[in-house]
């Protein structure tokens, strides 16, 4: 067992190349009339080149928060971005201005959000939206941006593409506009896409198609920085996965090593609670979550005192010569977590997509 030196950043599983994206210490909070939420709460991880990380965790855990206070879409106010460094291939961005964000957005880091809706233009035909996309990046006529525009909405699954191009948004089911939304935010090739419950309206057999199309793009050098709920989409899609609760990150673990040794209490509880419905922890049906120490001490089997107060514990290596690290007292070079990994967890196969 060994603590991390650096428990700020956990490298990929890659060559030691500089990561695509370098998130430390990012803290957000929002601030409502009756309170401050601290939204983000000292979030540290990198996304290499080529790489999918996925962000797991209950709603209200911070995840939409930390994706967009990376390119700074968080509504400012009611948010505001206290701490930390984001680097994005050299670009300092939380100190960018709006101008160079924009291109950055436009271009190098594209968004795709839960609700589609709030990405697709509804007085322009999506096809105009998904050119527009197109020669912004690359310059070429209309009738190629045209040809290409059919080629991205039959690679997301959208029926007579060729047809339906000249479409309004509002013609398109709910599933149909989330494809829409992706193909139009991979029309600028992005080096990184980050995408927010990407899956989560659209039926089984479009989320396989989803997902090949995902992964794809990622051989073909794309990241892919991705919430999701869904424990099927993380074991289709991931290399990486982060595990968020109460605003920190808890654990950080290469895929097949998070479903086969869970080993932050709270990571243990989300996994044995999948119920392979995607079903989604509710937060409000919890008490007031603690904002210092482990934040997830009061409702953890295992906790201590030492879980109280103060910082969040550091980062410790789960077994040694891997990427897997947790936030827990338990795993700091002076105590036990054989308890913790013992507790009847062996192994656990990783959920198999359309189940
Ligand atoms: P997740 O994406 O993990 O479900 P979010 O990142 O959306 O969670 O939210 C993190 C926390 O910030 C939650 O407690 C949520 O209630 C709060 N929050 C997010 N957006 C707002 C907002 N506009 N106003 C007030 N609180 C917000
Ligand atoms: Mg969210």
């Amino acid at each position: 067992m060994t603590t991390e030196n650096d428990s700020t950043t956990t490298p990929g599983d890659r060559s030691g190349a500089t990561p695509l994206l370098t998130v430390e210490n990012l803290r957000t909070r929002i601030r409502t009339d009756r309170e401050t939420v601290h939204a983000v709460d000292g979030v540290s991880f990198t996304v290499d080149r080529g790489e999918t990380v996925c962000l797991v965790g209950e709603s209200g855990s911070g995840k939409s928060v930390t994706c967009e206070s990376v390119t700074k879409i968080v509504p400012r106010p009611p948010a505001e971005i206290v701490d930390g460094t984001v680097e994005f291939d050299g670009h300092r961005l939380l100190e960018a201005d709006e101008s160079r964000l924009r291109e950055i957005r436009g271009s190098r880091i594209a968004h795709v959000f839960q609700n589609p809706q709030s990405a697709l233009d509804p007085v322009c035909t999506v096809g105009d939206q998904c050119i527009e996309a197109i020669t912004i990046h690359e310059n070429i006529s209309n009738a190629v941006a045209r040809e290409r525009a059919i080629e991205r909405f039959r690679a997301v699954g959208i029926p007579r593409a060729s047809a339906r191009i000249d479409d309004y948004p509002h013609e398109f089911s709910g599933g149909q506009q989330q494809r829409i939304a992706i193909a139009i935010a991979l029309a600028a090739d992005p080096d990184l896409l980050i995408a927010d419950e990407p899956t989560t309206a659209v039926d089984v057999t479009v989320q396989a198609r989803l997902i090949e199309l995902l992964q794809r793009l990622t051989d073909g050098g794309m990241s892919i920085l991705c919430i999701t709920h869904d424990l099927r989409v993380v074991a289709a899609l991931a290399d990486r996965v982060l595990v968020m609760f109460g605003g920190t990150i808890v654990e950080r673990a290469p895929t097949e090593k998070l479903f086969s040794q869970p080993s932050h209490p709270y990571t243990q509880s989300l996994i044995d609670s999948y119920d392979g419905l995607s079903r989604r922890a509710d937060r409000s049906a919890r008490g007031e979550i603690p904002t210092d120490g482990c934040r997830f001490r009061d409702e953890c089997p295992h906790a201590v005192d030492a879980c109280a107060g103060s910082d969040q514990p550091p980062f410790a290596a789960v077994a040694d010569r891997t990427h897997h690290a947790v936030s827990c007292v338990h795993f700091g070079p002076e105590s036990d977590p054989e308890p913790i990994l013992d507790d009847g967890r062996e192994m656990r196969p990783i959920p198999e997509e359309g189940q």
